[in-house]
This record gives structure tokens, sequence and C-alpha cells, in this order.
């Protein structure tokens, strides 16, 4: 279980972008979370309700995006997405040669202020 750290390093992003845009307070959170980091979605909003109390975040929601891996054989270069459970042989060929890349992305792609420019 590795969510309470990761989770606090968003939450801490989230923050800091906030404050250099003069924000009042942080709406929602897009995640981006690679099928392969072993990243489970309810952990991290549990530890963001708890760790986002009394800051700009608290009452945010966040949004989850799962971006899938890619597995390319080295024996017959075919391609398909990676992702948990991991597939160990090559659907195409049978080989156990395998290169998976991506997938383990985990990071803060947008978020969504309320600021004190759009409240005129
Ligand atoms: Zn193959």
């Amino acid at each position: 279980m590795h969510e309470l750290p990761v989770t606090k390093g968003i939450l801490a992003a989230a923050v800091e972008a906030a404050e250099q845009n003069g924000a009042r307070r942080i709406i929602a959170i897009d995640l981006v979370i690679g099928n392969l980091a072993s990243i489970v979605d309810d952990s991290v909003q549990f530890y963001f309700d708890m760790l986002s109390k009394n800051t700009l975040a608290e009452g945010a929601k966040l949004n989850f995006k799962r971006e899938s891996g890619t597995a390319r054989c080295w024996d017959c270069g075919h391609q398909f997405d990676a992702g948990i459970p991991l597939i160990r042989e090559c659907p195409a060929c049978n080989s156990a040669r395998l290169h998976v890349s991506g997938g383990r992305e985990f990071y803060v792609e947008s978020i969504e202020v309320d600021d004190e420019n759009s409240s005129s």
C-alpha cells in the first residue's frame, strides 16, 4: 500500500498550483493512473479526504483516468495493451520475451479551481 505518500504528493502539487493561480478553492483534480501502477482509486480518495481537511483542496472531487501500458513481443513484433493481470506470453506467438512500456504513470493532469477573477 503506497497510496498514502502518493496522495500526499498529489495534494501538495495541487495546492501549490492553486496558490500560484490565486485560487480560493480547488473544485476538482484530474489524475492519470497507469493500469500497471498498483494504485487503488478508493484508497487514494480515502487518504485525500483525510489529508485535504483545512486546505484549499478540501471537498475537491478526484477524477481518475486510466492509462494502459503497451507490451511488445521481441519475437514477432505483436503489440497489445498491458493491464493487470499482466499477460506473460505473447497472444500471437506464445513467446515470453515481452517488453512492457508505460502504464506506470501517476500524475496530476489538471486541476479545476475557483479563482477570484471569475467571481465578478
Ligand atoms: Zn509474439
